[in-house]
């Protein structure tokens, strides 16, 4: 398996973790410039009563925090879902390489919807952006988590 597809594995497999806690199934992985995992994880914005405990955040501020560094230049991170603005923002300060993400996201995206963070003038960094990466899995663990909540 090339390390694309198999980082998008863990990323889904955090998605599907974070859908049995109980928390919209988001998974993110973030990858070092040697190619190292240094920080998966999924959505806990239930269980530490955050709004911003996103699966993105989670994993640049655990790598961040591991580095003693605000900015992770070089890194790959992937995400099963298309990032919400704040996440968006968040990528961009922490200079992150590569953004490869799985599902688009209509209702809450950032990227290539709504405010298109990374087009807008005040994004200093701007990351090479994949989309579409496993995107029917991911969008699967989406529908799959909403309906069984109705
Ligand atoms: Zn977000």
């Amino acid at each position: 398996m090339s390390p694309f597809t198999s980082h998008m594995d863990i990323a889904l497999d955090e998605a599907r973790a974070a859908a049995a806690r109980g928390e919209v199934p988001v998974g993110a992985v973030l990858v070092d410039p040697m190619g190292r995992v240094v920080a998966r994880d999924g959505n806990r914005t239930r269980e530490l009563s955050d709004p911003t405990a996103h699966a993105e955040v989670l994993v640049i501020r655990a790598a961040c925090a591991a580095a003693g560094s605000e900015r992770l230049p070089g890194h790959d991170l992937y995400v099963t879902l298309e990032p919400c603005p704040a996440c968006a923002m968040v990528i961009s300060a922490a200079r992150i390489a590569r953004l490869y993400y799985g599902a688009a996201d209509p209702k809450s995206g950032g990227v290539v919807q709504g405010p298109r963070i990374f087009s807008h003038p005040q994004a200093h960094h701007v990351p090479e952006v994949y989309d579409g990466i496993r995107a029917e899995e991911a969008e699967r663990l989406l529908k799959d988590f909403f309906a069984a909540r109705r």
